[in-house]
């Protein structure tokens, strides 16, 4: 994952784009970096660390320019490092250019290692530098047309934000995994990762940037291109399980009203069922939750109060960290749970950790059963385009039975939504709408 925000033609363009990262802070809390266009020097700050403690006012104040973009990480590929806080700024014979990039290049290490035979000298660990290398190595007349030239020879998932002087430019690949939208804001162009941090920063949603899609705004106008010819659009479908806001539209789809009818998908598949109350782990599973208790009549409760103040638990690279944070993060309600078969529904199950620890919270706290329900289908392969998924080994479907990974994570029962549910729920009804690998194992592309 990763966030990317950026605005033109704003005299408040670090401002907004402080409060655009901070909308999209669920998707990384690494570090945080915000590049600006001072006429035409580019002003630059990151640090590590959420979004609200890398930014105060008097560094806010200090990037001035009337075009900004940034960038919040959550580290794919790289490592955790200042070095690979983003946006990445190089000088070339381009000039200065700034680059904010959600995604993952697959060819990164192929480009990478041809790159530095020919004497290319990275400044980061991140996949994003690439991009900016191949431009400067091939050539064309201006910066779109440079970028139009080299795009196509990355493969893998990527939204880009490129911020030079005089232009702030935005580029999809063909299959558009990764999400970038268009907003305006006045005079003022918008490009994010979600439609909720142009809500927030009080502009309204144009459209999607299309896939294989470059639009330059300099001017105060926007030019739109082609790059490549668009691939059957392949939008990464974990958006809508996991990562992005409820208030966020996808494909055309509230993930709000996705994650409900899911919720009843799974009552519809799960028909029959006996329990005493429905219920979701936090923050993410309650929408779920909230939609099985309408269709089904089981009614919901709210069985883990969730401190909001310690960050998304797995989001922390480090595993002592993750392990640490999850235990501060949810506490049972114990007088709901006593003596009750509860049906629990989270959004996903990767290696089974966190259903595991949730489960055996519940039976402490006193449930007499509980039905594990997780609201998309077994994780079987990884993700080559940006989401973080371990390795097939340490997939828990890949490894165990439904009855053993029931049996691992403790529940009396345990049921995967199926995926023609799932995507129907958000909105595609033909698989190919949404990249499905995680839960197929067929890749659009050759990895
Ligand atoms: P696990 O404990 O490995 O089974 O992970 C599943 C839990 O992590 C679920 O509660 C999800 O909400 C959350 N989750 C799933 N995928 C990701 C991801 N790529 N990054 C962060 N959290 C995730």
């Amino acid at each position: 994952m990763c966030g990317i925000f950026g605005i033109t033609d704003n005299k408040d363009a670090s401002r907004i784009g402080y409060v655009g990262l901070f909308t999209l802070q669920h998707r990384g809390q690494e570090s945080a970096g915000i590049v600006t266009d001072d006429h035409g020097s580019l002003r630059h700050y990151a640090g590590m660390g959420l979004v609200n403690e890398v930014f105060n006012d008097d560094v806010l104040a200090q990037l001035d320019g009337r075009n900004a973009i940034g960038h919040i990480r959550y580290s794919t590929a790289g490592s955790s490092h200042i070095k690979n806080a983003q946006p990445l700024v190089l000088n070339s014979c381009l000039g200065v250019v700034a680059v904010a990039h959600n995604g993952n290049i697959t060819n990164a290490d192929a480009l990478k290692a041809k790159l530095q035979k020919e004497g290319a000298i990275f400044q980061s660990s991140s996949d994003s530098e690439v991009i900016l290398h191949l431009a400067a190595r091939y050539r064309g007349r201006t910066l779109e047309d440079t970028l139009a030239r080299n795009l196509p020879k990355l493969s893998g998932a990527y939204a880009f934000l490129f911020l030079a002087p005089g232009k702030v430019i935005g580029a999809r690949d063909p299959y558009g995994y990764r999400p970038l939208v268009l907003g305006r804001l006045g005079k003022s162009y918008i490009l994010a990762s979600e439609t909720c941090a142009i809500d927030v920063a009080g502009g309204k949603v144009l459209r999607e940037i299309e896939p294989g899609e470059m639009v330059t705004i300099s001017g105060g106008r926007l030019k739109s291109r082609r790059f490549a010819p668009a691939k059957k659009f392949t939008r990464c479908i974990f958006e809508q399980v996991y990562f992005a806001r409820p208030d966020s539209v996808v494909a055309g789809r509230s993930v709000q009203t996705a994650r409900y009818e899911i919720g009843a998908m799974l009552a519809r598949e799960l028909a029959g069922v006996k329990a005493d109350l429905v219920s979701g782990v936090p923050d993410s599973g309650t929408v779920y939750a909230l939609g099985y208790a309408k269709e089904s009549g089981v009614p919901y409760q709210t069985v883990f109060m969730r401190n909001h103040y310690t960050g998304r638990s797995f989001i922390q690279p480090d595993q002592r960290l993750r392990e640490f944070t999850a235990h501060l993060k949810l506490a049972p309600i114990r007088d709901v749970i006593k003596g009750k078969t509860i049906i629990l529904i989270d959004d996903s199950l990767v290696r089974g950790t966190t259903s595991r620890k949730i489960v055996k919270n519940l039976k402490r706290a006193g449930a007499k059963k509980v039905i594990m329900a997780i609201a998309s289908p077994a994780i079987i392969s990884p993700c080559y385009f940006g989401i973080d998924t371990p390795t097939k080994a340490e997939l828990i479907a890949n490894r165990l039975s439904l009855d053993g990974i029931r049996r691992f994570i403790g529940a009396d029962a345990l049921h995967y939504l199926s995926l023609p549910s799932l995507v129907e729920a958000c909105g595609g009804g033909r698989d190919r709408d949404f990249c499905v690998s995680c839960f197929t194992g067929k890749y659009t592309e050759r990895i």
